[in-house]
């Protein structure tokens, strides 16, 4: 149901038309303000922010479809509705601009009372829904971030105690004793506190990489190296479960730019895990590939068991945190459910991917890692260097036609030492970049005449690929990318922009 005193905003520089509109609205039990100009509406939008904008294309300052964009610009005016109204027939193309500008509906004039009052009740109500499921999703993220810290406070405190106990047993290990049964009883207190270290020390992890406060220290690595690691020290462990565990690794290293403890950590996870899920008897294979070649090169470790397996339907949700499969009461095989979840975590801050499949229930199941590749080696050599260097200044282009958006990005890349040209359109960019000759372009999407995808594909023409060329937009679905990609661009960045992502990007470049 629509509240009988939303406040709308009625924008038309035609005061009989605005007349008209305003007291339709009203009698349909609004409350309505008026403004005549572009700048008007912006002001009103800002101090009022009135529930809907009834906002006329032709204006005398600014027009509808800039006003429109400009409020979405800003997150205080972002969530407000938008309805275009035109005074003349418009084309569609007219009418696509309007809706990609921001507006959430478009009528001609002359239009009925009714067809303009159904239409503001439509919006109204599409606003409020998505307005209580933002509140929703707010909620909820609250609730996810207080479970985050909550568990990062208890893993934290639950060291120090086990601190002590460990302590403690070294100083007992060292007391000979000729008592068996005392034996017996440190030894189990010995491998159960180590269990529970190890349960805690991945409680700590997984709350902290899911809050974004774990970095990866890249080095250039050899997988075979790493996985050979793991290898050793899991092969006792599956021998103690009665397990048969093989290897096909290479010959030759696969190199990659990665962080060499967290690997160990993904594959000691993957492996204890198929040690865990596999019955006595049962066999596991370790099996290293590459696959591709150059820029694309990836590095492929599959992990298959001949053990339980994992049914069909609770395969896509196994990373999840906390997702066990096995949710009898007995759950004799243990385990707190986050090992998978720091794996995908660990393995996506690599650039890779990992994914499990199963023929099901009882018929075992095969995990598999792939990792890209480093590809040669003076790249190598760069990557190695250590995380204060400073990357080296670039001269940067910056298409951008938020003009607060454009400043800030400016300031940033100039701090960082970069020489930063903008430009506010798509036009304007190209003939800078062609004039300028730039080591790299940071481009808008959305821009007004020439879109971000067209001046990607103007500057691969005419200036190769010479130039490295960063996307930048409000859409970071796997299309958005694979358009960015096809249109020429080397990368994708998702508004709005981290400085941190952004600076890795450039020293990565
Ligand atoms: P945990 O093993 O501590 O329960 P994980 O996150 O490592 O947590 O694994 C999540 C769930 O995925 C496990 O509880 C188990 O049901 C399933 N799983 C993981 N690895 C295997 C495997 N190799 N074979 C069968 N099921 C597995």
């Amino acid at each position: 149901m629509v509240e009988p005193r939303t406040a709308i905003l009625v924008v038309n520089d035609d005061d009989a038309s605005r007349y008209m509109v305003g007291r339709i609205l009203e009698m349909a039990g609004h409350r309505v303000v008026e403004a005549a100009t572009g700048g008007d509406a912006l002001r009103l939008a800002e101090q009022l922010r009135p529930d809907l904008i009834v906002l006329d294309v032709k204006l005398p300052d600014i027009n509808g479809y800039e006003v429109a964009a400009r409020l979405r610009s800003h997150t205080e005016t972002a969530s407000i509705a938008v309805m275009h109204t035109s005074a003349t027939f418009v084309t569609a193309d007219k009418r696509v601009l309007g809706l990609d500008s921001g507006a959430d509906a478009y009528l001609t004039e002359p239009f009925e009372p009714a067809e303009l009052i159904a239409t503001v009740k439509s919006l109204l109500r599409l606003r409020h829904a998505e307005r209580e499921l933002r509140q929703r999703a707010n909620q909820l993220a609250e609730a996810d971030r207080r479970k985050d810290e909550f568990l990062a406070m208890l893993a934290h405190e639950l060291r120090n105690p086990l601190a002590a106990i460990m302590t403690a047993i070294g100083i007992l290990e060292r007391k000979q004793t000729e008592d068996a049964k005392e034996t017996r009883m440190r030894s189990i207190i010995n491998r159960q506190t180590h269990h529970l270290a190890r349960l805690v020390d991945d409680l700590l992890d997984v709350s902290r990489i899911t809050r974004g406060k774990v970095e990866l220290r890249r080095d250039r690595v050899d997988l075979c190296a790493v996985l050979q690691q793991v290898l050793t020290l899991m092969q006792p462990v599956a021998e103690g479960r009665k397990l048969h565990l093989e290897s096909t690794l290479p010959g030759r290293p696969l190199w990659l730019n990665a962080d060499a403890t967290r690997l160990e950590q993904v594959f000691t996870n993957l492996l204890d895990n198929a040690t865990k899920y596999t019955d006595a008897g049962g066999s596991i294979t370790v099996h290293v590939s590459q696959e591709g070649v150059d820029g694309g090169a990836r590095a492929v470790v599959r992990i298959t068991d001949t053990g339980i397996g994992i049914p069909a339907h609770k395969l896509p949700s196994i990373f999840e945190l906390f997702a066990q499969v096995d949710e009898s009461l007995e759950r004799t095989r243990g385990g707190l459910g986050i090992g998978l979840t720091l794996v995908r975590n660990l393995v996506e801050m690599h650039g890779g991917v990992v994914f499990a499949t199963s023929a099901g229930a009882g018929k075992g199941s095969e995990f598999v890692v792939k990792l890209p590749m480093t590809m040669s080696l003076p790249a190598l050599a760069r990557s190695t260097v250590s995380t204060d260097d400073r990357p080296r200044q670039r001269r940067i282009l910056l298409v951008e036609d938020n003009s607060d958006a454009r400043q800030a990005l400016k300031d940033l890349l100039e701090l960082w030492g970069h020489q930063v040209e903008v430009a506010q359109d798509g036009m304007g960019g190209v003939a800078l970049a062609l004039e300028g000759r730039p080591d790299l372009a940071l481009v808008d999407i959305g821009l007004p005449g020439l879109d971000g995808y067209r001046v990607a594909q103007e500057l691969r023409a005419r200036v190769g690929e010479n130039i490295r060329l960063v996307a930048i937009t409000g859409y970071g679905g796997p299309e958005d990318r694979h358009r960015a990609i096809q249109a020429g661009f080397d990368h994708h960045l998702v508004k709005p922009v981290k400085p941190d992502e952004l600076d890795r990007l450039l020293s990565d470049l």
